[in-house]
């Protein structure tokens, strides 16, 4: 778990919603008998856990937008883009597409949930009055044209004060937005990575904590959006990487997820079971690095902050996390997160 702009962008260059079709489809021929059950599963596995760490973002930037230094306009819709599969053509046919953009999750409670009409698979034909299927797709696996989209929703979504979404059917839905912490939660289609770069949190599908319960599950996206909320990418790149500095920025992510986690609705000692499961279970190799705590010290700051979030909560009932991590950066470039009252 890092905050590292150079590896998430790495990251997903290379395999961002590329994976959960390349694997069986590459070694697919049209020839062949193509098993459209088994694509359609593989799709279906993907859109699950994206669904779950978009349910569990939308809670956290939701709840705590009251206290992210950005907020942004946001609908809590995710679409799918025929072009980013391994086999555009397969993948269209499996979900039964004739062309390329779909509903690919409603995150819970958001507007575009409360709307009723974003199913999943559901096809879209218009962001306002724009066919996205007009804009040209690379080649297999080009994620580009999926971000013009989500970036096209959120210029309407700041410029008109909502969007309206065309369906294929010839039916459409007006939603409009609330305020969010200004952070994008993107699935990537392989691997165990959790990372953060300013802008985006994106984790692996093979990251373990997809196995967990929802709260527990949360404390992993809560530390990465903690990264981004407290502009860590920025501060390392001003001050420089040292594993001094490293070890600073992530235990005060680590310190904000029980307060992320509360505004939320979710059980702050939950962000502590978080560290103690996963770190006792896969931490061990990447912890000989020593850039980070171990687990047991990080669940140990992390423990600290429950009773002055348990405080915070029974005067008003948020968790103002503001003041606590306010930052204070000397001319000398040292990190002073100065705890607050
Ligand atoms: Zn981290």
């Amino acid at each position: 778990m890092r905050a590292s702009r150079a590896a998430a962008g790495g990251l997903i260059g290379a395999t961002l919603l590329a994976a959960p079709l390349s694997a069986p489809l590459s070694a697919q021929s049209y020839s062949s008998a193509i098993d459209y059950a088994a694509e359609r599963a593989a799709i279906a596995h993907y859109q699950d856990a994206d669904q779950r760490l978009q349910d569990v973002g939308w809670q956290l930037a939701r709840g705590n937008a009251g206290f992210c230094p950005r907020v942004v306009p946001a609908i809590g819709l995710q679409l799918q883009d025929m072009a980013s599969y391994g086999a555009p053509a397969i993948a269209r046919t499996a979900i039964g597409l004739a062309g390329d953009f779909a509903v690919q999750t409603a995150a819970r409670g958001s507007p575009a949930a409360q709307a009723g009409a974003f199913v999943r698979n559901r096809e879209i034909a218009r962001l306002e009055r724009l066919d996205p299927n007009q804009w040209p797709a690379g080649k297999a696996m080009d994620w580009q044209r999926l971000v013009w989209a989500h970036d096209h929703i959120d210029a309407m979504l700041t410029e008109h004060g909502g969007i309206t979404v065309g369906f294929a059917d010839g039916s459409e839905a007006r939603v409009r937005p609330v305020e969010v912490c200004a952070t994008r939660f993107e699935l990537m289609g392989e691997g165990k990575a959790a990372v953060a770069d300013g802008a985006r949190v994106v984790i692996g599908i093979d990251f373990p904590a997809f196995a967990y319960e929802e709260a527990v599950f949360a404390g992993v996206v809560a530390h990465e959006l903690a990264h981004n909320v407290l502009g860590h990418d920025a501060w390392l790149d001003q001050n420089g990487r040292s594993r001094r500095h490293v070890r600073r920025i992530e235990r005060e992510a680590d310190r904000l997820i029980p307060w992320l986690l509360a505004n939320a609705g979710y059980d702050p000692s939950a962000a502590v079971t978080f560290m103690t499961r996963w770190g006792s279970q896969h931490a061990a190799g990447f912890l000989t690095v020593r850039k980070h705590d171990g687990w047991d010290e990080r669940a140990g700051f992390i423990a600290a902050e429950l009773p002055i979030i348990a405080e915070a909560m029974a005067h008003g009932g948020r968790a103002d996390w503001v003041k606590h991590f306010r930052r204070e950066i000397d001319p000398a470039g040292s990190l002073a997160a100065k705890p607050g009252k």
